[in-house]
């Protein structure tokens, strides 16, 4: 990989985490070259997500990452496959939940399971493989401090060791996180509520298993007034962040010594005799907001510089990586001169408002768990703890207790808004966030459908997604002409099949249809009755799909 880039890029991309590096990935796929610049010197060491959604292990795989690598190096759902609520580590157990579908019948549904892998290890795998990309140029320790934009090129100004350098680009993707820099530059405001919950972060190493004994969980919530926070569990349960709320103000990591770090530490486990390491102490500030734009001309915002979500519900890094699945292909199409620049400004159609159901269930999520200590504190502040230790009396046996858990569930089920989400602007919200209807409207993605190409097993929603558009067509249906450069021509029982015959399943949704035409991404494009697909009809929807602004 060099470090001394010299050329004009395609596109320069700010920000080496989730977002920028799967974007770099997605765009080499499509033949573009990119180069990444990163402030950090080395990837993310403290952990902070842990959730990789089925989807996101999809969009890997489409972009060269074998899941099996990510479950590899991620928990397996015996360890993270719960959420417990206790009054602390060592008091009372309050019940738990399953924690997302990490279980195999999940897979009728979708290519892939959710699995947890601490952040730095994801961020780590996907380092790797921009770094043996050939299209993929990265410069660490480089931070850009300015940009502007000419006609037809960004250029960036980057501040390294060796003074400062301009690079130019087509293109420009701000992943440059929540605190954006490129997005203040750009003039873009953040829409919904700020500052919500102010949190202290502390990053820990510790053995607590004889704490959890057989209860691990991915999530431990600590609901004692007096010692109140959330234990991540990372790598198994050696790594560990608690996530503590605190007042206004009081997120200053001055105010946060040793003592008094291990003062909270040792308050929601409930035990000062555990030894731990504090590896490191952040401040975090809860927002549930989205941009008011995503694209300034020759730029465009992703990940956190576009969307920053409450962490209930696990929904920021993955709907990064979603973002740069949306736009990857677009840049490409209209670098190509395949697609009228306009394709470019459905971007911030599309990904915004998944971005704002995403924000809008995270804020529910985090209020909903508000409910829950209200329930355990009682109406009366001056009787809370009074109140709770009533509660943790009758844990075993309150059925109150049980059904305000379970009142919990859709923070920690929301395979619909994961993989189900679609871009044909459906009102889709009669439907839990847990209830998945695979459909096949313009918009949707084409459902999951295992199906077999060259020997191999694959899902069809994975197959679909090749360089450019694919036509899919019902197994008694023939194609007319078409331009195969312009256009991927599958048929069912001939170029792939299925053991449940996916025509059938075509066929049953709705009797009338013939073909899909999908988009890069796997989301419909359109689809046609038999009657309808014609040559015609079909590069009409073609050119359609790719002048949507
Ligand atoms: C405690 C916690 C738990 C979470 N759990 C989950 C979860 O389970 N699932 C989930 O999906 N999400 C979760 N999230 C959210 C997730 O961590 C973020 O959504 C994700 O990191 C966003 O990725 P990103 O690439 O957009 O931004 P970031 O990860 O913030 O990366 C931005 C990068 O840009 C670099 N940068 C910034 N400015 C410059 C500059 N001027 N020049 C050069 N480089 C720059 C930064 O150094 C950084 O590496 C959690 C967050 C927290 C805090």
């Amino acid at each position: 990989m060099s470090h001394e880039p010299t050329q004009r890029h395609d596109v320069i991309i700010v920000g080496a985490g989730p977002s920028g590096l799967m974007m770099a990935l997605l765009l080499a796929k499509y033949g573009l070259t990119s180069h990444i610049i990163e402030r950090r010197a080395a990837v993310l060491q403290a952990p902070r997500a842990h959730a990789v959604n089925g989807k996101t292990v999809e969009i890997c795989s489409t972009a060269g990452i074998p899941a099996d690598e990510i479950y590899a190096a991620g928990m397996p759902a015996t360890h993270g496959g719960r959420v417990n609520f206790w009054s602390t580590l060592s008091g009372t157990y309050l019940g738990g939940l399953a924690y997302e579908r990490q279980d195999d019948a999940v897979l009728e549904q979708a290519a892939y399971k959710l699995v947890n892998i601490s952040q730095p290890q994801f961020e780590a795998i996907l380092n790797r493989h921009s770094q043996a990309n050939p299209h993929i140029t990265l410069s660490r320790g480089a931070k850009c401090s300015g940009f502007t934009q000419k006609p037809d090129a960004v250029s960036l100004q980057v501040e390294t060791q060796d003074g400062q350098r301009e690079m130019t680009a087509d293109y420009l993707i701000a992943a440059d996180g929540a605190g954006s820099f490129l997005r203040a530059a750009m003039g873009i405001e953040m829409h919904g509520p700020d500052a919500l919950q102010h949190f202290i972060t502390i990053h820990f190493h510790a053995d607590l298993s004889a704490l959890i004994k057989d209860k691990p969980a991915i999530l431990h919530w600590m609901m004692s007034p007096e010692a109140s926070g959330t234990l991540i569990s990372y790598d198994e349960g050696k790594n560990w962040v608690l996530m503590h709320s605190c007042a206004p103000g009081d997120e200053d990591v001055a105010l946060y010594d040793a003592a008094r770090c291990r003062a909270l530490v040792t308050g929601v486990l409930g035990r000062d005799d555990v030894d731990f390491t504090v590896k490191d102490v952040s401040p975090w500030v809860m927002t549930a907001q989205v941009a008011a734009r995503y694209r300034h001309a020759r730029a465009f915002l992703m990940g956190d510089a576009a969307h920053r979500f409450p962490p209930a519900g696990g929904l920021g890094l993955n709907t990064g990586i979603g973002d740069a699945q949306n736009l990857a292909w677009k840049l490409a199409m209209v670098k190509r001169g395949l697609a009228d620049d306009s394709l470019l400004d459905s971007y911030e159609t599309e990904r915004k408002a998944v971005a704002e159901a995403n924000s809008g269930q995270s804020l529910e999520n985090a209020m909903r768990i508000i409910e829950l200590l209200g329930f355990l504190l009682g109406p009366d502040p001056e009787n809370m703890l009074a109140h709770f230790e009533d509660i943790c009396a009758n844990a075993a046996t309150s059925h109150e207790l049980a059904a305000a858990i379970a009142a919990q569930k859709p923070h920690f089920d929301s395979l619909r808004l994961q993989i189900g989400y679609s871009y044909g602007g459906y009102d889709d919200t009669a439907l839990g966030i847990d209830d998945y209807r695979p459909q096949m409207r313009p918009g949707d993605v084409v459902p999951h459908h295992a199906i077999k190409y060259q020997g191999h097993e694959i899902s069809l929603t994975e197959f679909v997604q090749g360089a450019g558009f694919t036509l899919l067509l019902r197994n008694d249906i023939d194609a007319p002409a078409l331009d195969a450069n312009r256009l991927r021509v599958v048929k069912d029982g001939v170029d792939f099949n299925a053991a449940k015959d996916w025509s059938t399943r075509l066929r049953a949704h709705d009797e009338d249809l013939a073909a899909l035409l999908v988009r890069p991404d796997g989301h419909i494009a359109a689809h046609f009755t038999a009657d309808a697909l014609c040559a015609d009809n079909i590069t009409g929807a073609l050119a359609r799909a790719l002048e949507m602004g």
